[in-house]
C-alpha cells in the first residue's frame, strides 16, 4: 500500500446487508462457522446506518492508528450476490461518502457473474477495485465439511476470471478446521501462490457461538489453536509465501461474549508484535555483537564481570551442580540459552555421571547449537508447555528482566514448579523484589544471592 498509495490505507469496514446465497431462505444454512451476521467487523458491530458506519470506522482509525487515507471494505456477507442494479446504487452511493483510494469487496466464489465483472472492470476504471475472495480451504473433503457449498475448483476458476477482469484478488485462508494438519493449509497457499493471489487474509479457526460449527464443539470437543500452536502454523505458512505477495492479516477479532474456542491470553495487537519478533529472533540477523552488546535492550548481554564468570560462580557453583553429579546423573532446564555459555561450562564438568541438558531460547540467531544440547526454540511460555518430566537443576536467565519480564512471569514460573524435581533447585540471575515475591507465590522458597558485582537468587521447595 505505501508503494502504491505513498502510504497505508486503512481498512473501513461496512456492512450492506447483501445476504448470501448460502443462508438465505433458499440456501443451506450457511458456513458452519459463519454466525448470522456474517462475519461483520467488531468496531461496526453497533453502528446502525451505513453512514454511521463509515463515520465510526473513520474515526476509529484515525484516534487508532493515525490514519489518513482509506479502503472501503465490504466485509459482511456477500458483498456481489444482489442484483447487479443494487450492487450499481449501492456501491456509487457509498464512494461518494468519502474520498477513498481504494474499494474492496467481499464474496464468495461462486457470485462473481460476467455482468457483475463487467461492472467491477467498469468500477476499476475509476477507483482501485480489490476483491477479498472467501477461499478458506482448497481441501474438497473440508469445503464439504463446513457446508461451504462450492468446491475448491470453483475458487480457482474464480481468481482466473477476476484476473481475466483486471480485479486484484486477495486470498481469505483460515487456519485450523477439523480433520485438516499442516500439510493441507500448506498445499492450500503453495496452490493459491501459484495462481498469483495478490494477497492474502489468513485468520485461525474461531468457534462462536451459536453457529452450527458451536453445536458439532458441544456435542464433541475439537483441536482449537492457542495463540502459541497457531503461531507456529503461521510462521511455517508465511515463510511459503513470496515477500512480492503482501499479507493484510494474521488474526481475527471475534467479541468475547461470542467467542468459544479458542480463548486467548494475547490481544490481536500482541500477537502482531509476537509473530514479529520471533520471525526476527528465528530468522533474523543477531541483536547482539561480539562485545555481548545487545541493540535490542541496549544493554550488555552479561554482567561486567563477564558471561564465564557468571556461569561458574553463579548458575554451576550455586546450584552446586558439581556435588549433585559425584552422586548421580544430573538433568539440566537452561532458560534463555543466549551464547550457551551457562550450559557449556557446566558440561565441562569432568565427572563419571552425566549430565543432561535441555535449553531454551526464542532468539535461535544468538544461541549456538551443540551436539550434547537439546535446543528448543520459541517463546518460553510455549516451549515449557512442550516439556516432559522433572530437572535437578534449572538455569533461568532472563537477560534483561525490567525489558523482557515475561521470562520471569508468574506463568513461567508456575510452570517451572511442575518441571523442578522435590530436591531440585533454580537459580536465576534476577534479584529484584518482585520476582522473589513472585516465585514465593507460586509455592518456592528463595534467598538473593550476591557474590561481589553478580547477582541472582536461588529457588528451591
Ligand atoms: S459465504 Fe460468507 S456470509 Fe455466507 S455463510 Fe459462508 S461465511 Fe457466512
Amino acid at each position: 500500500m505505501i508503494k502504491e498509495y505513498g502510504e497505508a490505507l486503512y481498512s473501513i469496514t461496512v456492512d450492506l446487508d447483501l445476504g448470501c446465497p448460502n443462508r438465505d431462505e433458499k440456501g443451506n444454512g450457511g458456513c458452519s462457522f459463519c454466525p448470522s451476521h456474517g462475519a461483520r467487523s467488531a468496531q461496526s458491530m453497533d453502528a446502525k446506518s451505513v453512514e454511521e458506519q463509515i463515520k465510526v470506522g473513520i474515526s476509529f482509525a484515525k484516534r487508532r492508528y493515525k490514519a489518513k487515507r482509506f479502503m472501503l471494505y465490504i466485509q459482511a456477507y456477500t458483498g456481489t450476490f444482489s442484483s447487479l442494479k443494487k450492487q450499481k446504487e449501492t456501491y456509487s452511493k457509498l464512494l461518494k461518502l468519502y474520498n477513498f483510494d481504494a474499494i474492496s469487496i467481499g464474496t464468495r466464489p461462486d457470485c462473481l457473474s460476467i455482468e457483475t465483472l463487467e461492472y467491477l472492470q467498469e468500477l476499476n476504471s475509476q477507483i482501485d477495485v480489490h476483491v477479498d475472495l472467501g477461499i478458506q480451504s482448497l481441501n474438497d473433503a473440508t469445503l464439504i465439511n463446513i457446508n461451504r457449498q462450492h468446491d475448491s475448483q470453483c475458487s480457482i476458476d474464480a481468481i482466473k476470471k477476476l484476473q481475466h477482469y483486471g480485479i486484484k484478488v486477495f486470498a481469505h485462508i483460515i487456519i485450523g478446521f477439523k480433520g485438516e494438519s499442516t500439510e493441507d493449509w500448506s498445499r492450500t497457499v503453495q496452490k493459491l501462490v501459484s495462481l498469483h493471489v495478490d494477497g492474502f487474509k489468513i485468520h485461525n479457526l474461531h468457534v462462536i457461538k451459536n453457529t452450527p460449527l458451536h453445536v458439532e464443539y458441544q456435542n464433541r470437543q475439537f483441536k482449537t489453536y492457542d495463540e502459541y500452536e497457531y503461531a507456529e502454523e503461521l510462521i511455517h505458512l508465511l515463510r511459503l509465501i513470496p515477500t512480492n505477495i503482501p499479507i493484510l492479516r494474521i488474526a481475527t477479532d471475534t467479541p468475547n461474549k461470542d467467542l468459544v474456542a479458542p480463548l486467548w491470553k494475547m490481544s490481536k495487537a500482541e500477537f502482531g508484535e509476537y509473530i514479529k519478533d520471533t520471525l526476527q529472533y528465528r530468522f533474523g540477523k543477531s541483536n547482539v555483537d561480539n562485545n555481548f552488546w545487545s541493540d535490542k535492550y541496549k544493554d550488555y548481554y552479561y554482567p561486567k564481570s563477564g558471561a564465564i564468570k557468571q556461569a561458574r560462580e553463579l548458575f554451576i557453583e550455586k546450584s552446586d551442580l558439581k556435588k549433585r553429579l559425584t552422586c548421580k546423573d544430573v538433568k539440566l532446564l537452561d532458560i534463555g540459552f543466549g551464547f550457551g555459555v551457562n550450559s557449556f561450562e557446566a558440561l565441562k564438568l569432568q565427572c563419571e555421571n552425566s549430565l543432561h541438558v535441555t535449553a531454551l531460547d526464542q532468539d535461535l540467531s544468538i544461541a549456538k547449537r551443540s551436539n550434547d544440547i537439546n535446543l528448543l526454540i520459541g517463546d518460553v511460555r510455549y516451549t515449557l508447555t512442550k516439556l516432559e518430566g522433572k530437572f535437578d537443576v534449572i538455569f533461568l536467565d532472563p537477560f534483561h528482566e525490567e525489558k523482557n519480564p515475561t521470562m520471569v512471569s508468574k506463568e513461567v514460573i508456575t510452570h517451572l514448579k511442575r518441571l523442578l524435581k522435590k530436591d531440585g533447585v533454580i537459580i536465576t540471575s534476577t534479584f529484584l523484589n518482585s520476582t522473589k515475591m513472585r516465585f514465593e507465590l507460586v509455592g518456592f522458597k528463595t534467598k538473593l544471592l550476591k557474590i561481589r558485582e553478580i547477582r541472582g537468587l536461588i529457588a528451591f521447595f
